[in-house]
């Protein structure tokens, strides 16, 4: 027989497939051009043209068999250093090959990083809005997930209902800002206030709480915003990193996890990274990737155009009477659903195709997740579509 859990994760129904299939028939009955669909976190900018000119110099110059062969399990230091030492521009760490750890995305940053930590009976934490897969990693480690509810004011934490989960068997807490499904970026006071909270508790139980930082958006924000760099906050914290966004490269599957000095028994951390990534089958990420990535430090896709249409949706949907915390990063809009049933409210605006999210899905009933990471003309070709939908509900 088959490992029951597995089946039903393999079975399960998906509300973004089926949005995606819904999606497609629709087009084909209508045409794609009046079908829009803001059901998918694909990044719409393509990469740098630097990610483009190094596979080219790569693949023109390099030795095949070295190029497209085996690094080390962890990845290949020089890009590691180079790594680090970017990061270390950025914001003042203190990184070196050794903090790093390259995997496939941010997915196996996380699935590594929970099976380094997790033991039977083990609690993660996180906050809503979240991420739907950190419950389904989380679950697969023996683990399990336990979630905050949102506050949904400013999607910042809600701190009460975070203390009241917090307790002896918590292992790890896991945060991403910038956000998806909100766009919310947390703020120095909200990581303050966390990692202040986290060490208190560490104290009282007497065992690290870990942080995760799931940051696959960090360098997709508006404006003036920061990201703190949660190293820096505290130490017990692991990075999970992903180029699948910043260089629009989510199909390349690359990525890395940091796992800092500071932190308690490093070595033995670092070791637990890298037995996880071995039983996971993580191990070496793909080369040709990590040469590329090594070469694009501190390069980043075109933020310019999510910034444009976030301000496109966001000030037209605002206008029209859609209720909605201004996103400072990532390129999600997540506004309240106009019926309290998101899903129901989902339906109703499948009827003008429009196609979006239910919030339930992220933790977080009452809303709807808006992928702007499209075409700017497809918005503008929307809107209209989204007034006669709130007209339903006037
Ligand atoms: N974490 C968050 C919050 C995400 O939104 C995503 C992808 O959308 C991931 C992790 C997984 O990213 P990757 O494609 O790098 O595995």
């Amino acid at each position: 027989m088959f490992a029951e859990k597995m089946v039903e994760l393999g079975s399960r129904r998906s509300t973004i497939r089926e949005i995606f299939e819904f999606g497609k028939k629709r087009a084909a009955e209508v045409g794609a051009e009046n079908v829009f669909d803001f059901s998918l976190g694909n990044p719409n900018v393509p990469a740098p043209q630097a990610v483009e000119d190094n596979i080219l110099k790569l693949v023109t110059t390099e030795e095949s068999a070295a190029l497209h062969g085996y690094t080390s399990a962890q990845g290949d230091a020089g890009v590691r250093s180079r790594i680090a030492g970017s990061i270390n521009r950025a914001h003042g760490t203190h990184f070196h090959a050794d903090n790093l750890y390259m995997t496939v995305g941010a997915a196996a940053s996380l699935c590594i990083c929970f099976k380094a930590l997790a033991e039977e009976g083990d609690e993660f934490i996180t906050f809503a809005p979240y991420f739907p897969e950190y419950k389904v990693f989380a679950e697969g480690t023996g683990a399990k997930l336990l979630v905050a509810p949102a506050d949904t004011d400013s999607f910042q934490i809600h701190f009460d209902e975070f203390e009241k989960l917090l307790g002896p068997k918590t292992k790890a807490v896991i945060v991403n800002s910038p956000n998806n499904p909100s766009g919310a970026v947390y703020s120095e006071d909200t990581i303050l206030k966390l990692t202040e909270l986290m060490k208190r508790k560490s104290e009282e139980y007497g065992h690290a709480i870990y942080l995760i930082s799931d940051e696959p958006y960090r360098e997709i924000v508006y404006g003036n915003v920061k990201v703190p760099y949660l190293t820096k906050y505290y130490e017990n914290t692991f990075v999970c990193y992903s180029y699948s966004k910043s260089l629009s490269l989510p199909g390349e599957r690359i990525g890395y996890v940091v796992v800092p000095d500071e932190m308690e028994d490093q070595k033995a951390a670092y070791a637990a990274v890298c037995g996880a990534g071995r039983v996971l089958g993580y191990v070496n990420a793909p080369s040709l990737f990590q040469r590329v990535v090594g070469e694009c430090v501190g390069k980043t896709s075109d933020v310019t155009i999510y910034r444009r249409n976030r301000d496109l949706l966001y000030n037209a949907l605002t206008e029209m009477g859609y209720t909605c915390v201004k996103p400072d990063g990532a390129f999600y809009l997540f506004p309240r659903s106009l019926e309290p049933d998101a899903n129901a409210f989902c339906e109703k605006a499948k009827e003008f195709d429009i196609l979006l999210v239910p919030g339930d899905d992220f933790g977080c009933p009452g809303h709807v997740r808006i992928a702007y990471c499209v075409q700017t003309e497809m918005i503008e070709r929307s809107l209209d579509a989204f007034r006669k939908l709130s007209e339903q509900y006037q």
